[in-house]
Parts: C-alpha cells; structure tokens; sequence
C-alpha cells in the first residue's frame, strides 16, 4: 500500500496492512500527519491529519488554554498505533 503524502509529495509504504484502512498514518519524510481511507489496497482520499495540528482558519471563538489542553488529550485517546515504514 502506497501513500502519497499530500504535504511534501513523498511517496512512501505503509505495507499490506493499511490495504483497508481509514485513519491517521504519519508520512516518514515530513512527519506530516495524513487523515487516510483505502479500500482493497486502493487509495480513496487522503488529507492532513488534525490531530495536534491547530487549525490556522479564523477561529469563530477565543479558545481558553483549558480547552484547548482537553480537546488534545481526547483527540490523541483515538490515535490507532501509528506504523513507520523502515
Ligand atoms: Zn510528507
């Protein structure tokens, strides 16, 4: 299974395990994190993974640093094992 990674174009395997496959995998070059769905070994979207990233869009709201630490400790709660490839 091949990915491309979206942020620096590096072209990378994450091996037959990612075949079917809907979560975060972290590109070995950049260390970009990309939000990933396969299916049969097919690449069927891929974009920036969210998690520790903030999001650089105008922020409806001021975010108050206690919510900001508790929104990271729930969204790193979801991470699936991340897997490099040697
Ligand atoms: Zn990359």
């Amino acid at each position: 299974m091949h990915i491309n990674c979206i942020a620096c174009g590096h072209r990378f395997d994450v091996g037959r395990a990612y075949d079917d496959y809907e979560g975060l995998v972290r590109c070995g070059t950049c260390r970009c994190l990309l939000d990933i769905r396969t299916q049969d070994g097919q690449m069927r979207g891929v974009r920036i993974g969210m998690l520790n990233t903030p999001v650089e869009t105008p922020a409806p709201r001021v975010q108050t640093p206690s919510e900001q630490s508790s929104w990271g400790a729930g969204a790193q709660d979801q991470t699936p094992p991340l897997r490099v490839a040697a």
